[in-house]
């Protein structure tokens, strides 16, 4: 049966800890890997580092996959922001981007498509959610495998596969609790403001995008980013956050450990 192996890296630290972990316990399967990356062209510069680097300590290279239409040419045909509502950003630009890089390989004559997905031990539940979004069913070409989860692995063996490894975590780390677009409306206000100071180029592009979707649209709940990066707002933001983890003990700590 001609199969074909497939991890999609987002750039965070699971589905990196997935490679590799693949490279160090399952070698055949390293071997025919391919590791892809579907590139919105909106994520951070610290993750497009981050995968140059990936691809030097894998020993392989990372396949990027464009959507067919960009954020901006989206963003021009829906003239609204995404929102949990409606992730047209996730529709367009990933989950029909994978789609499009599946029927390639079936009509490549591949039977089987084995894709290999980064959920932990410790996360039984998004387990469970994967396999009721995704509808795999037996007829399926797609069989998908976690072996992180599998093999027990929680946060703390993701922790110590990357660092054992030498890539460590991504920079993006000490201020963001997630990979992905940059002007990402799963970010909390802490985020925003970390974007604001490391990025203020991309803040403002998202400022932007808010101001031209007109009034009520806004990517944080409640408060446009107008308003969110007046100083004011920025030390009442911090503060709140400051309290709420020397509260939990989290004095110190980077934002990933704490959110
Ligand atoms: S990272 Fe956020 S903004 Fe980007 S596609 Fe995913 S949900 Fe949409």
């Amino acid at each position: 049966m001609k199969e074909c192996h497939i991890l999609s890296l987002s750039g965070g630290k699971d589905s990196t800890a997935l490679a590799f972990f693949i490279k160090d316990n399952m070698p055949e399967i390293h071997k025919k890997i391919e590791y892809v990356f579907f590139d919105t062209g909106c994520d951070l510069d610290e993750t497009y580092d981050y995968l140059n680097k990936l691809e030097v300590f894998l020993e392989k290279p990372i396949l990027r996959i464009k959507p067919e239409k960009s954020f901006e040419h989206l963003y021009e045909m829906y003239k609204f922001l995404p929102s949990l509502k409606f992730r047209w950003c996730t529709i367009h630009m990933k989950t029909d981007t994978f789609k499009k890089y599946m029927n390639e390989k079936t009509k490549k004559g591949f039977e089987k498509i084995n894709l290999y997905v980064g959920i932990r031990a410790d996360e039984p539940q998004r387990v469970e959610n994967y396999k009721k979004q995704n509808k795999e069913n037996e007829n399926s070409i797609l069989k998908t495998h976690y072996p992180l989860y599998e093999n027990g692995l929680n946060e703390k063996d993701v922790y110590n596969l990357l660092v054992t490894n030498g890539v460590g975590y991504p920079d993006y780390y000490d201020w963001r609790s997630r990979s992905g677009c940059y002007f990402c409306f799963f970010q909390r206000k802490i985020e925003w403001i970390g974007l604001l100071e490391r990025h203020p180029d991309l803040f403002q592009k998202a400022l932007l995008f808010e101001k031209k979707a007109g009034k009520g649209f806004t990517w944080c709940q409640n408060i446009s980013l107008e308003e969110l990066k007046k100083p004011c707002n920025v030390k009442k933001i911090k503060d709140s956050y400051k309290k709420r983890f020397e509260k939990k003990g989290f004095k110190n700590k980077k934002l990933i450990d704490c959110i």
